[in-house]
């Protein structure tokens, strides 16, 4: 996972949004991001290393377009991560991914 902070990218989605995942790259509005918000962003991660990025993208812009943002069925699952535990408990085969980022997201 890459943070991208101040980026440009976020201009053309709305206030709200404070950041977008692609991939392993995550670009951030601000110049800092807060654990929860990190965590989150793994959860994404996650998503696209398990459907792909072109699945994940059809799965949230396409078959959900019709959900709000807080229903879609990625972020639903994204906001129940509150813990890496809870991450490594969704996607078992990512565990030695996930400590790897969270190691270096909380500095141990
Ligand atoms: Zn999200």
């Amino acid at each position: 996972m890459k943070l991208y902070f101040k980026s440009w990218l976020l201009r053309f989605f709305p206030d709200n949004i404070d950041a977008f995942t692609f991939g392993h790259r995550v670009f951030v509005r601000a110049d800092t991001i807060s654990r929860k918000m990190q965590l989150h962003e793994l959860c994404h991660v996650c998503q696209y290393r398990k459907h792909g990025i072109w699945k994940f993208l059809w799965i949230y812009f396409v078959r959900e377009r019709r959900l709000e943002y807080r229903d879609k069925s990625f972020e639903v699952e994204a906001y129940s991560c509150l813990t890496p535990v809870d991450l490594e408990i969704l996607y078992p085969d990512d565990v030695t991914f996930i400590r790897s980022a969270v190691r270096k997201v909380y500095g141990y």
